[in-house]
């Protein structure tokens, strides 16, 4: 029996089973993938000893705890490539543009630029902690982020910008979302630039070797803790150990709960649960979990992003003065970036299907979706980008443990209605994740946050 099971092997579960077994508790881990990291995954550029990530990648300031955690782990970062002009296309004229503000109308800048400013100041307004209790949190969380968008956006090209900004922040369309959450998100990551910029913002940095080392070392360190290709499909909790409501009440070593994965049977007295929220609900949980999380879990879907990074021998656009960022209101890969490896070479583009884009190129045959990439890159970087030597792509609502991504968001009517459950506890049962953090909710950074927020509840749990 342990003190604690942890489902899940990625950057939440993992920083939970290190605080834990830093502080004395014996951990297992269950990992259904036959490898770690979850939503961080390296691969190895073709012909090339260097690797790129198909998942999370960017680190940037302010993202103190997941800064912190790559030191600790001597890890070293280096600066996403940022040097040279952009690439832009908002409305139908493709523009290249040397300042940070790109080639578009006067009207429509200041459009933009109402817009973000007020939604900057609104979402200082949310309570990180408790949204919901946010003064005018029924108002916003009855809306739509695109209805919210709708009333302060004046211009075509406005409503066009906030479109893409919402696909290539939370791959989501502005339409599914609630404007609450879309503003407690905002808060979460310190502001509208915070989360779109390069320098000084949420794509700064790059971790050397990728950020998958991340979550392979923390569970390197955790060694037979970890048990890879363990599915857990069905957690037995015992309600007496908590209220329905979930307070933790009994003395910490309790009963125990019961861990199923493939066929063997795992005991422990508390359980962190560190995937996905979809994913939580294909876990059958015996009693079933009380109604308000079960209801919940109903609203919180993925986002959807399929990855794609096309590979050339080196990073042609650099010797034209080009930085490799593009985007696109009009292009289905709407957001690109540089994505070579520090030591220069191969030359590495980044793009992204996001929200209702990734969709449509779902429906592509793969011929089809990566002929699309190659025109659109040779749309915003020159014929040249039409010769790739190698084509790496990763659909992430395909991948069965993950559903989607970059992370589940609150559809209208949730946090106001359901939010409180997000953290609290079930009898012994814990909830981490990225989706359940107050700062950086969605990144890497707010995985940690989550990790090290359940070792706290059970470790106060155990001593009360
Ligand atoms: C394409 C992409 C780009 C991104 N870009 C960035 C970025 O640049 N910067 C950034 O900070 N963040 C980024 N993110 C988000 C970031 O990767 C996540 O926020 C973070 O990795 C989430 O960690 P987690 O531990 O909460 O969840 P996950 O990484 O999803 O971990 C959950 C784990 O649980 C496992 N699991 C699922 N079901 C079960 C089960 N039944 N039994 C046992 N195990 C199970 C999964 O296999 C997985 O290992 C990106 C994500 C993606 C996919």
């Amino acid at each position: 029996m342990s003190d604690v099971i942890v489902v899940g092997a990625g950057v939440a579960g993992l920083t939970a089973a290190r605080e834990l077994v830093a502080a004395g508790k014996e951990v297992l881990v269950l990992e259904a993938r036959d490898r770690v990291g979850g939503r961080l995954l390296n691969e190895r550029l073709p012909g090339s000893d260097e690797v790129v990530e198909v998942g999370g990648q960017w680190l940037g300031p302010g993202q103190d705890r997941a800064l912190a955690l790559t030191a600790e782990l001597g890890l070293k970062t280096f600066p996403t490539y940022d040097r040279g002009d952009k690439v832009a296309e908002f409305g139908s004229k493709l523009a290249r543009y040397s300042s940070r503000i790109p080639k578009i109308s006067p009207l429509a800048l200041v459009d933009i630029a109402q817009a973000q400013l007020r939604l900057d100041k609104d979402a200082r307004q949310i309570p990180l902690d408790k949204p919901w209790e946010a003064p005018n949190a029924g108002e916003l969380d009855k809306r739509t982020f695109a209805d919210w968008l709708d009333r302060r956006t004046r211009t075509k090209t406005g409503r066009a910008f906030f479109q893409l900004v919402t696909e290539a922040v939370w791959a989501a369309d502005p339409g599914d979302m609630s404007a609450l959450w879309a503003q407690f998100y905002i808060h979460s990551g310190g502001g509208l630039d915070s989360l779109l910029n390069t320098s000084g913002g949420a794509q700064q940095d790059r971790v050397v070797g990728g950020t998958q080392m991340i979550a392979t070392m923390m569970a390197d360190a955790l060694k037979d803790r970890v048990l890879t290709g363990m599915p857990v499909s069905e957690i037995r909790w015992d309600p007496q150990t908590g209220s329905e409501a979930g307070e933790v009440s009994a003395s910490g070593t309790g009963p125990g709960v019961t861990v199923v994965a493939a066929g063997k049977e795992f005991r422990a007295g508390h359980v962190v649960v560190a995937v996905p929220p979809p994913l939580v609900s294909r876990i059958r949980f015996a009693p079933a979990l009380p109604a308000l999380r079960s209801q919940l879990l109903q609203r919180l879907p993925m986002g959807w992003t399929i990855k794609v990074n096309v590979v050339y021998d080196e990073p042609f656009w650099r010797a034209q003065g080009l930085s490799g960022q593009a985007n696109s209101t009009s292009r289905p890969v709407g957001t690109v970036f540089d994505n070579t490896p520090p030591s220069g070479s191969p030359g590495v583009l980044v793009g992204f299907f996001e929200g209702r884009h990734a969709q449509t190129a779902a429906r592509l045959s793969p011929a089809d979706r990566h002929r699309l990439v190659l025109d659109n890159l040779a749309a915003y970087f020159g014929a040249e980008a039409s010769n790739a030597v190698g084509y790496i792509e990763r659909d992430w609502a395909a991948e069965e443990y993950t559903g989607g991504c970059y992370g589940a968001f609150a559809t209208p009517m949730t946090l106001t209605r359901f939010g409180p459950e997000l953290r609290r506890p079930v009898g012994h049962l814990h909830w981490a994740g990225t989706e359940t953090a107050t700062r950086w909710a969605g990144y890497i950074d707010g995985a940690i946050e989550s990790g090290l927020r359940v070792t706290e509840e059970i470790l106060a749990a155990m001593v009360r």
